[in-house]
């Protein structure tokens, strides 16, 4: 394909998480020309940064101002407002642009598919996340904080995060950018007990040391973890002893410190954190109210690094009136592409989108947490986004000389339709009227929490 000034390549990036901007960025710095449109569903950019990122974890969530600057850039046009798969289709945008890149994340949680998950008082991550961090999806749902406990499932830090959200002393929340509403409810609860339960064992928890300190030093709370628990078998010895195994070295220092605070952490009228391990989650319980939850304790099985949790029929019933399910998230699909059903990401090779037969849709691309699946830090997106764009450039070659006019055409085919889309200025006309009603109530931001809202500010 012939490149030049006058014939940019021109790519829609579909999603504004930081995959998002990672990618456009990459394509900026590559050398070559290109004007890129990114396009998002909501008014608002930066994906999970914005909704999903703990509230109370300001300093990470300014990693949004560095994303301005790409967002900014002459060659890029920031589109809010504009649903792919919805408001605009896949095959109308091809018409417009050389290639797509779908940066679209993981907006679902995964299910553990156990008899009661249905239940009014269990609730995927997602849900809760998307309701405290103020997304417009997740507004009209209501959480029973009247229980005097609370069962988080998962052994990660979207648990931590949950964890922290429920144990926190509301006066501390205040200072983040929590809605008010939500607040309002937070500040209600009577939670005072919440355990932390996972399947494995210490050594295999996926939390990272900071977040897992960071509970320690909660106000007012006690965590425990009972000292059984710390007795590892050979194979988890064998794992905890690898010099490369850096994680579950410092963690189980910590899990050390709370285990010595087990049997002190009873009969003080101070929030108790249990983390609980080596325990499946087998059926909630109840009639349309949770009531229970019955867990199989689980043995290991198989050698040190590959050892399988593996339930017996031996159980264990904790009662408790919420519960939420941490346990992993899915990407949504999208007409004519195709889901991997087992990990929840768009099908790819090496980035390359493909079709139900494996075979790669020409012009189509991936990148971030819908392409990889939901791991790693903020940064690991970047060098996921490099690695796509390192394919976009290989096939440069191969991409049929078309004219493609990219957000000129778009914009117009946006107004034909009807479509409010909102651009990166007027993002930043809700970004100060936030800011400004946050410090009016000595916080951050006081979000806007429907897109109606969002428009009409603007
Ligand atoms: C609860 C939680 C806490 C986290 N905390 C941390 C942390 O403390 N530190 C850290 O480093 N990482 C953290 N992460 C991970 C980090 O948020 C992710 O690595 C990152 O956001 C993934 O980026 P992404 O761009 O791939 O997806 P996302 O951030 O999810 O962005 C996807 C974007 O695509 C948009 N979109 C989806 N579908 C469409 C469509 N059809 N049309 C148009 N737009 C669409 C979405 O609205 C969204 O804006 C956390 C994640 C979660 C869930």
């Amino acid at each position: 394909m012939n490149n030049s000034k006058n014939h940019p390549l021109q790519v829609a990036i579909i999603g504004s998480g930081p995959s998002g901007f990672y990618v456009a960025e990459a394509l900026l710095n590559s050398g070559i020309s290109t004007e890129i449109t990114i396009l998002e569903k909501l008014p608002c950019p930066y994906g999970l940064i914005r909704y999903g990122v703990a509230p109370d974890h300001q300093k990470l969530k300014g990693v949004s101002q560095t994303l301005d600057v790409i967002a900014e850039h002459p060659s890029v046009t920031y589109l809010g407002n504009v649903e792919v798969g919805k408001d605009i289709q896949i095959n109308e945008l091809m018409q417009f642009y050389h290639i797509l890149v779908f940066t679209t994340g993981m907006p679902k949680s995964s299910q553990l598919g156990i008899e009661g998950e249905s239940l009014i008082d269990v609730h995927p991550s997602s849900n809760f996340i998307g309701w405290y961090n103020g997304h417009p999806d997740h507004q009209s749902l209501s959480f029973d904080f009247n229980n005097d406990s609370a069962v988080i499932i998962g052994h990660g830090n979207v648990a931590i995060d949950i964890c922290r959200v429920l144990a926190k002393p509301i006066d501390e929340l205040r200072k983040s950018d929590i809605p008010e509403q939500a607040l309002d409810l937070l500040s209600q609860s009577k939670i005072n007990h919440i355990n932390l339960v996972g399947r494995r064992g210490p050594i295999q928890a996926k939390f990272t040391t900071k977040e897992l300190h960071e509970l320690g030093k909660l106000e007012n709370c006690n965590v425990a973890i009972h000292p059984k628990h710390l007795k590892l078998g050979k194979q988890c010895q064998q794992e905890l002893d690898e010099v490369s195994n850096l994680i579950a070295k410092k963690n189980h220092r910590v899990f050390e410190s709370y285990s010595s605070n087990f049997s002190t952490s009873t009969g003080t009228d101070k929030k108790k954190i249990t983390i609980d391990f080596m325990l499946n989650p087998k059926t909630f319980q109840g009639d349309k109210n949770l009531q229970s939850i019955v867990f199989e304790k689980t043995r290991f099985e198989g050698p040190a690094f590959k050892q399988v949790a593996i339930p017996s029929d031996d159980l264990v019933v904790m009662s408790s009136g919420l519960a939420f399910t941490c346990v992993g998230f899915k990407g949504s699909p999208f007409a004519g592409l195709t889901l991997d059903n087992k990990k929840g990401t768009l099908s790819n090779k090496n980035s390359r989108l493909i079709n139900e037969h494996g075979e790669i849709v020409p012009g189509m691309y991936t990148a971030g947490w819908v392409k990889r699946g939901p791991n790693g830090v903020i940064g690991t997106n970047r060098e996921c986004a490099q690695d796509s764009v390192n394919q976009i450039l290989e096939d440069m070659p191969k991409y049929v000389e078309k004219p493609a006019y990219g957000n000129k055409s778009l914009i117009e085919h946006l107004q034909a339709k009807n479509i409010q889309f909102v651009t990166f200025n007027d993002w930043k006309v809700i970004d100060a009227v936030e800011k400004e009603q946050g410090q009016k109530l000595g916080k951050p931001r006081e979000k806007f929490t429907s897109v109606s809202s969002m428009l009409a500010c603007i």
